[in-house]
């Protein structure tokens, strides 16, 4: 089995170890919890325990759909073995109502479907502060190819369609996500990062409840509680 060697990155919700296996990662989740581009910073207890649960368990039922993912395997309850990649630096977001900076962007209000899912690009760099960006930007300045959008865009919104219904099963309303992808040393395009509360929005679908991080970043209270809810429903659902 593979052990830590040294931290790669630390990130505002995981650490990243390289093993002694170049090909091999370990992800630890931590509890920290970050909102508005690290202006807000705090704990929530255990939601490095969940959201390795959470994204577990939905990677795998991802992956048994046609999606790969870099999950080795799990190690404990807040770390997984993964391969190594190279991460593209876009993040792929996938819309199905408005909400967050979509809304803000727009001047809209909270709430209403869209007509069809929608697929935004943003650059992955915090210090600009992800911002939007455009396909063909995206292609001009050399941030990513073409197969990657592509492949990577049509891998969001299979995954969309498959958590969407699964979470409708759930009475949750999948309102948006983001998704990370990378290459693996043989050049394939596989999903990275994880899947959780942290960066989805998820809402009760008959009460309109927020069950993802929007309880920390708005203020909203029983934080820990719905992450552990999400935890043990998605667990349930898929025997995780
Ligand atoms: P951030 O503050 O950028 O959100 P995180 O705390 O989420 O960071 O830490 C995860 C970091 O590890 C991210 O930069 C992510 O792109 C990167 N990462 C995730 N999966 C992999 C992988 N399989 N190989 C290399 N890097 C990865
Ligand atoms: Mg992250």
């Amino acid at each position: 089995m593979p052990t830590k060697t040294n931290i790669l990155n630390e990130g505002k919700s995981k650490i990243v170890y390289e093993t002694d296996d170049p090909d091999l990662l370990i992800i630890h989740y931590k509890d920290d919890a970050t909102a508005f581009n690290g202006e807000k910073k705090g704990t929530i207890v255990d939601k490095g325990v969940f959201n390795c649960r959470i994204s577990s368990a939905l990677f795998d039922m991802l992956k048994k759909a046609g999606v790969p993912n870099h999950v080795v395997q799990n190690l404990n309850e807040r770390e997984q073995l993964v391969r190594r990649l190279q991460i593209v630096p876009i993040e792929y977001v996938v819309r199905n109502r408005i909400a967050g900076s979509l809304a803000r962007r727009y001047g809209l209000e909270d709430g209403p479907d869209l007509a069809r899912p929608m697929l935004e690009f943003f650059v992955k760099d915090d210090d600009l502060g992800d911002p939007l960006i455009g396909r063909e930007a995206i292609l001009i300045l050399g941030m990513a190819t073409a197969e990657a959008l592509d492949e990577g865009g049509a891998y969001s919104l299979k995954v969309n369609d498959l958590l969407k219904s699964f979470f409708a099963e759930l009475g949750i309303s999948l309102v948006d996500f983001k998704l990370e992808f990378g290459y693996t040393a043989d050049g394939d395009l596989v999903l990275a990062d994880e899947i959780t509360p942290d960066g989805c929005r998820l809402w009760d679908a008959k009460t309109g409840e927020k069950m993802d991080k929007d309880r920390f970043r708005k203020d909203l209270g029983k934080v820990e509680e719905t992450y552990a809810r999400v935890a043990d429903m998605v667990g349930s659902a898929l025997g995780a």
